[in-house]
């Protein structure tokens, strides 16, 4: 058990960034045997074998097991994102002293989370010449500081209020002083840049997340936990990224397809989110390229099927009333079916039982979860995609507590059923 969650553990301290993520998978399918395919290209050429598309962070994989029509394809859903603080295009600024960063809130962090930690900064920079670099700062550059407690007596009674625009632009130096009216803030900021290797003076954009530096671990008195940042969503890029590498075997007429997405935090309306165009373009150019017509191809998607795989909200003890009584998922209880009567999951009765056929057969235990009835529920990129294309979907994911803090946590014990799972979707 502890194999599969210490792996985790490292996948996660690799990709701090979505950019840094989609990189991390290209990576490990890189070294597993897969060749990158131009989306720009005309043609594929597939014979049988390995296959990864990337577009910005998202990475789409897949395996052909033989040289005939695809007759489904069984795919797995996840995303490379998380709720974060990132730079605003205008970043660097001074303020009483500080040099500090503009800041945007990306998805639905919880603030206080951000707050005190050692932030390391990291994601893309583009230059003049058309490049596009991998960048991070891995050092504590950044702190978001909280305001003591002095001046402002009454925060543990009234709870804390945070402003995204006035309280979280963090600090990251000493301001110098202003030479020939040149932006000083600016100046040291690309040549804090070019310390990562992009040369100053040529950035014409950036995409720059600041990530917390602690590194994952497993924790609790035996490692029952993994207590990491993004486990929402990179523990399900990482069980689809070992379960796509364990499905070279199984039926030659089905392709296993891993596809993880970007924007999924933002709601996935994207040229790179699930609610975009890349996942079904990629799976109706293998069908042509196999020499599928648009019919067949149609009535291969409509005998397809997707897991939807997210994490999952486990009960947490202190707070046990904000779940469903007879729906309370448990650490270490293993994956979770997520339902929604709503659709903000895509779970239907068909694709349930389906899943839970699957569970049987690869011997995991399912737990299920609900929403209350009186909360709002989240959702997934699992109704996104079913609408774009029209195939089966069920939403699963671990169970977790602390989702969308900086610093999450989930069970050890989970992470290898997890993979069991989906690894037998993917067999077809
Ligand atoms: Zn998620």
């Amino acid at each position: 058990m502890d194999h599969a969650a210490r792996d985790l553990c490292t996948f996660i301290d690799a990709a701090p960034s979505s950019a840094h993520a989609a990189q991390t998978l290209a990576d490990r399918l890189l070294a597993a045997g897969f060749h990158e395919l131009d989306a720009r290209a005309p043609q594929w050429q597939l014979a049988a074998g390995r296959f990864l598309v990337r577009r910005g962070a998202t990475v789409i994989a897949f395996i052909l097991r033989g040289a005939g029509p695809p007759q489904r394809f069984r795919l797995i859903g996840a995303h490379t994102d998380s709720p974060h603080l990132r730079l605003k295009p205008r970043a660097a600024y001074h303020c009483e002293g500080c040099r500090q960063f503009g800041v945007e809130v990306y998805g639905g962090a919880l603030l206080n989370s951000w707050l005190d930690r050692d932030l390391g900064l990291a994601g893309t920079v583009h230059t003049a010449d058309g490049g596009r670099h991998l960048v991070r700062l891995h050092r504590p550059l950044a702190r978001v500081a909280q305001l003591a407690i002095h001046l402002d007596r009454k925060i543990n009674d009234d709870g804390l209020r945070l402003n995204p625009q006035l309280h979280l632009a963090p600090f990251w130096g000493l301001a110098g002083s202003e030479k020939d009216g040149k932006n000083e803030a600016d100046a040291a900021f690309t040549a804090l840049l070019a310390t990562a290797g992009v040369s100053a003076g040529e950035i014409v954009a950036h995409d720059l997340a600041l990530y917390d530096l602690t590194a994952s671990t497993l924790g609790g008195a035996a490692d029952e936990f993994i207590f990491a940042p993004r486990l929402d969503n990179l523990a399900s890029c990482h069980a689809g990224l070992a379960a796509l590498l364990d499905a070279g075997d199984g039926d030659a007429a089905t392709v296993p397809v891993l596809a993880c997405f970007d924007h999924e935090e933002v709601g996935s309306g994207s040229d790179t989110g699930a609610d975009g165009p890349l996942l079904g373009a990629v799976l109706e150019r293998i069908a042509l390229e196999r020499g599928l017509g648009r019919a067949a191809f149609l009535a291969a998607l409509a005998g397809s099927a997707l897991i939807s795989a997210d994490m999952a909200h486990a009960v947490h003890p202190n707070y046990a009333d904000r779940h469903e009584p007879r729906h309370k998922p448990r650490l270490g209880g293993g994956p979770v079916l997520k339902s929604s009567a709503n659709v903000r999951y895509a779970t239907t009765a068909d694709s349930a039982a389906a899943l839970r056929a699957l569970a049987k057969r690869a011997d995991v235990t399912l737990q299920d979860f609900v929403v209350r009835s009186d909360l709002g529920c989240g959702s997934t990129i699992g109704p996104a995609t079913a609408a774009r294309l029209g195939l089966s979907v069920v939403d699963v994911g671990n169970p977790m507590l602390s989702m969308h803090s900086a610093r999450e946590c989930a069970a050890s014990a989970d992470h290898a059923p997890y993979i069991r799972l989906l690894t037998e979707h993917l067999r077809g």
